[in-house]
């Protein structure tokens, strides 16, 4: 069999014992990584899919201290960039187990097993779905969970976010920008998303709220794409059709830790159980980012986390 040079090179890592491995490649991953490395550990980032993680798909950060506005893309590539200066080692794999060795610990993912001394849990969260009927079906087709990546194909037409959180009101105020008309569903009066972004939607025409109400179902038209929502206000108890080309679910995210359920505890939503020291409840083991149990999840204390986490690694290992 002819070994390519992406074979070698796996063969290469999976062969290595790493000081840090870090599972996820955001904000957090990434920190923990650059603070790792500059540390002097030998650093090993697992990515699922692809670097940056949520904050990739935001199109404007505008709440980083020391950046005015920058693209979530941006901060990605800029985060990798200086991750890979410092040496790191990135590798694109799907962890499917974790477990705890006489010394260190083993992942086995889908293309490789990594092994390290130290191990930081930073899987961040994924989108969370409202689990109403059509939504698995006309997601594709209409339905989408990132304004980001699919609100250009929107120009001109009528979409809806559902959402009241800050990714809602910063996918509301982007399609704004390319569509005829957006409506803002959420099912509160108030928004839990930053003020400043509710302010500024208020003075957009095009932008129309509808608060205290919930999507009951996404409704196909002939053409078998998403053609009306079924929105119930929950005050009056009305069920009313709203006429929309695209819909963009924004309701937050979820952990997705069950392969480390049998190292660390997780609690009963799935997040792993740490404090603001981000220590689990393996020695050895740190979470860092939206994936641990914490009241604020923010690009801030993501990469705080990462900090943490990464430089406590770092003592561990030193004795
Ligand atoms: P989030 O803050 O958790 O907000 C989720 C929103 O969805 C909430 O308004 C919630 O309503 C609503 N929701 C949840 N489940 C629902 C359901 N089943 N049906 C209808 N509505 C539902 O999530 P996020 O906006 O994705 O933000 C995630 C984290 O990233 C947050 O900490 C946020 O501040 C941060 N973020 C930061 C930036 C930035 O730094 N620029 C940008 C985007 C996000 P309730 O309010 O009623 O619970």
């Amino acid at each position: 069999m002819l070994l390519t040079l992406r074979d070698l090179r796996r063969i290469a890592v999976n062969k290595m014992m790493y000081d840090i491995l870090i599972v996820g490649g955001g904000c957090a991953g990434l920190t923990a990584s650059i603070y790792g490395a500059r540390a002097g550990m030998k650093v090993l980032v697992i990515e699922g899919s692809s670097i940056g993680g949520q904050i990739s798909s935001s199109p404007k950060v505008e709440n980083y201290p020391g950046f005015m506005e920058i693209s979530g893309m941006e901060f990605s590539d800029r985060l990798y960039e200086q991750a890979m200066n410092l040496g790191v080692t990135l590798e694109f794999d799907t962890i499917q187990k974790a477990e705890k060795l006489n010394e260190g610990f083993k992942l086995t993912g889908e293309y490789g097993e990594y092994e390290g001394k130290s191990l930081i849990i930073a899987t961040g969260a994924k989108h969370r779905h409202l689990g109403v009927p059509g939504e698995e079906e006309l997601s594709g087709k209409g339905v989408s969970y990132c304004a980001v990546c699919d609100g250009a194909f929107y120009r001109g037409k009528i979409v809806a976010v559902i959402g009241g959180g800050s990714s809602a009101l910063q996918s509301a105020e982007l399609m704004a920008g390319y569509c005829e008309k957006v409506y803002l569903i959420h099912r509160r009066d108030e928004f839990r998303g930053e003020t400043a972004l509710a302010e500024r939607l208020k003075t957009k025409e095009n932008v129309e709220f509808l608060l205290s109400s919930v999507v009951e179902e996404f409704v196909a038209g002939e053409d078998g794409k998403l053609d009306t929502l079924k929105v119930k206000c929950l005050i009056s108890g009305s069920v009313s059709d709203v006429v929309v080309n695209g819909a963009f679910i924004s309701v937050g995210q979820q952990p997705d830790n069950e392969v480390f359920k049998d190292l660390v505890s997780l609690d009963s939503t799935g997040f792993v159980v740490a404090g603001e020291d981000c220590k689990t409840t393996c020695e050895g083991v740190w979470c860092a980012g939206d994936c641990r149990t914490k009241a604020i999840r923010q690009l801030s204390t993501a990469a705080a986390d990462g900090t943490v986490a990464a430089l406590s690694a770092a003592e561990y290992l030193r004795g």
